[in-house]
């Protein structure tokens, strides 16, 4: 909703608020806020408090150090898990420099300069997540673990599934935010649940991840659950991904769908794809971010790992689900839940736009289960597959001109040399399974 300033104030007053917090994500996806009390709130919506970002991955590189918070009216929110008397609201924030020129490298802003790109090409996208995440034990001093009594798996109901009510209060706080949640189910491993938005466009549905992830770990919270997206917290069973579907429009109407072609896509459907497959390797730096990630994208799972789109097969990278009224949607299923959602958007969206714009070929379509493939057979049938590992990842994401101008040079060096670092200080440690293979035997 596109609020003025007087509705705001209107709407603090009637609703008791207390605190404002004004928020924003890091480059690594991490939500970070300032709290003002409310007699601070007409310096906010003037655009006038100031955060400091030294210690802010994205924002400490420059010679300045202080930067604006924006508030952007249309975000304001009241957090139910705050108390209900002296509430809290929030806004999402975009951030902008001592000068008043915009921080580029700010997600949010990298997300709306691609939008606002694709607006002009008269396109619009709707995106729609499906958010997967465990809901583990807590130990004695309330530490989070890996464990789980649950025995439940994919769709199953009550008593198996513990995390039911759990799953029904982040359902119901998402709700009070107003989102409109499509489903939610419990997922294939025990104790992991999915919960699936409805569509809605890049900036709104990266806002609502970023607000989902809290409301899910507070409230799992108080029901002396631990809620992780981390994207692969146990070796034995499936990780939780992120999958993306994602819509193009252009005068309101889908044009993914074209009913004279043999798969039902149209010509925009197959740039789209085309521009995906040829940046995906270098864009898993963003959307399987963390060392962990790559342990997710194994060989015997449900995550994807070979780079390949399908119409049949569902379990395929990228998944083009032909509808029969004609609303196809492609999607994308290697993403994680530790993804930054804005960077994430803008390079599906910039790669799927520039395959349109170059004409680029897609590759054909497998619709084979590549999963029983020997190496030689996908050799031959010229499937590649994703980064190994965030080392491998990084590399690629190093030499993609694409990706560098969607999030600027600046911010992928930055972004690199953190990483690097992350990867390397995990390849410093010797791990149990190491000293079980080799120790004893080498
Ligand atoms: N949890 C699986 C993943 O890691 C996906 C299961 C599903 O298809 O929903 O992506
Ligand atoms: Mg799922
Ligand atoms: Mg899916």
């Amino acid at each position: 909703k596109n609020y003025t300033k007087e509705q705001i104030l209107h709407m603090v007053e009637e609703e008791d608020v207390e605190f404002i917090r004004l928020q924003f994500t890091d480059m690594f996806g991490v939500l970070k806020n300032i709290a003002i009390p409310v007699s601070r709130l007409m310096k906010a919506l003037d655009n006038q408090c100031v955060i400091n970002g030294d210690y802010i991955d994205g924002l400490g590189n420059s010679e300045e150090n202080e930067y604006y918070l924006y508030p952007d009216l249309s975000t304001f929110t009241i957090l139910p898990w705050r108390p209900q008397q002296g509430k809290v609201a929030r806004f999402i924030c975009d951030i902008y420099h001592m000068d008043g020129r915009l921080c580029e490298s700010s997600p949010r802003s990298i997300l709306k300069k691609v939008m606002a790109r694709a607006k002009e090409m008269g396109y619009e996208i709707c995106v729609r997540p499906e958010c997967e995440f465990f809901l583990f034990h807590t130990d004695d001093n309330g530490m989070p673990t890996n464990i789980t009594h649950e025995k439940a798996g994919y769709m199953d109901t009550t008593p198996l599934d513990l995390g039911e009510n759990a799953r029904r209060d982040i359902i119901l706080t998402l709700e009070d935010m107003g989102y409109d949640i499509d489903s939610s189910r419990h997922e294939l491993a025990p104790a992991q649940h999915e919960i699936d938005f409805l569509y809605s466009d890049m900036l709104e549905t990266a806002d609502k991840i970023m607000t989902f992830k809290v409301a899910a770990r507070t409230v799992a919270k108080r029901h002396g659950l631990h809620a992780t997206f981390m994207p692969k917290p146990s070796a034995d069973v499936d990780g939780s991904g992120m999958h993306i579907h994602m819509k193009l429009i252009k005068n309101g109407k889908n044009v993914f769908t074209d009913p004279s072609d043999s798969r039902g896509l149209s010509k925009d459907a197959y740039g789209f794809i085309a521009g995906l497959m040829k940046h995906i390797k270098g864009m898993s730096a963003i959307s399987n971010p963390l060392v962990n990630s790559y342990k997710r994208l194994v060989t015997g799972f449900e995550a994807p790992y070979n780079i390949i789109w399908s119409c049949r097969q569902n379990g395929a990278l990228l998944h083009a689900c032909h509808k029969n009224n004609g609303d196809t949607a492609l999607e994308l299923r290697s993403p994680d839940g530790a993804t930054n959602p804005y960077l994430l958007f803008a390079l599906c969206l910039a790669a799927g736009l520039e395959g349109i714009e170059k004409d680029l070929q897609a590759p054909g379509d497998i619709n084979v289960d590549v999963r029983k493939m020997s190496r030689e057979e996908k050799k031959k049938a010229g499937i590649d597959s994703l980064p190994a590992n965030l080392s491998v990842a990084l590399a690629e994401m190093e030499k993609d001109e694409l990706i560098r101008a969607v999030l600027g040079n600046g911010f992928v060096d930055e972004y690199l040399e953190k990483k690097e670092q992350e990867w390397e200080s995990y390849m410093e440690q010797i791990s149990e399974w190491e000293l079980s293979q080799y120790l004893y035997c080498m």
